[in-house]
């Protein structure tokens, strides 16, 4: 099963933010940085849909508006396709990407079991 095409799968990573935003990639260790390509910002999906001039091409006027909620939703699908194929193309050219994640000690392994602080 194809998932990664299908709109509902832009679309919740444009509800929730567990996509190909940088605030995201950062928090889970495939990025160096949070921020935005723009530079302005830390990308998050607020960012990106309401603020970036990156991605302000078929920006809705209205976001609360019935006539443009298909408009809207066409919007934030493209915009996670273009935000995917800029996470595509930085892992080809690396340079805020995390190449490797098992390459990286994990702190599991750094921590000496001599410790008497336990973390969650
Ligand atoms: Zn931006």
């Amino acid at each position: 099963m194809e998932l990664i095409d299908t709109p509902n799968f832009f679309l919740s990573q444009a509800v929730t933010g567990d996509g190909a935003f940088g605030a995201y990639l950062y928090k889970i260790d495939k990025r160096t940085t949070p921020q935005c390509s723009c530079g302005t910002s830390i990308q998050t999906p607020e960012h990106v849909f309401m603020h970036c001039e990156r991605y302000k091409t078929d920006r809705p006027i209205s976001w609360n508006d019935d006539i443009v909620a298909t408009e809207a939703s066409k919007y934030l699908i493209n915009t996670m396709k273009i935000l995917w194929e800029e996470e595509k193309e930085e892992e080809k050219t690396g340079v805020n990407c995390v190449r490797r994640i098992s390459h990286r000690p994990r702190r599991q392994q750094l921590q000496q079991p001599k410790t008497s602080v336990r973390l969650k």
